[in-house]
């Protein structure tokens, strides 16, 4: 019995030393960042913000940002009166 828990015991630990082994040549980055990539790279929350001229709410890429304030598009920039070049 006691034999058998040995040979269990060891091969355990063998196969946690080959992991850790594997996982050392294949890197530890590739492992590690693309749970990082995806936590910084998804943006599933666009922001959304509200039109400074007619108060309708556009996501950002889709409107004009003038010296931090916010229009659904060029046309009502330019009716707020902001000076676009
Ligand atoms: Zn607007």
């Amino acid at each position: 019995m006691g034999r058998i828990l040995f040979l269990v015991v060891l091969a355990l630990l063998g196969w946690v030393f080959f992991k850790s082994w594997q996982r050392k040549q294949l890197g530890d980055k590739p492992s590690a960042n693309p749970q990082q990539k995806q936590g910084l790279g998804r943006n599933p929350v666009e922001n959304i913000l509200p039109c400074k001229h007619c108060g309708a709410y556009s996501p950002m890429h889709e409107g004009v940002m003038m010296q931090g304030r916010f229009y659904c598009g060029l046309d009502h920039a330019k009716a707020a009166g902001e000076k676009i070049h």
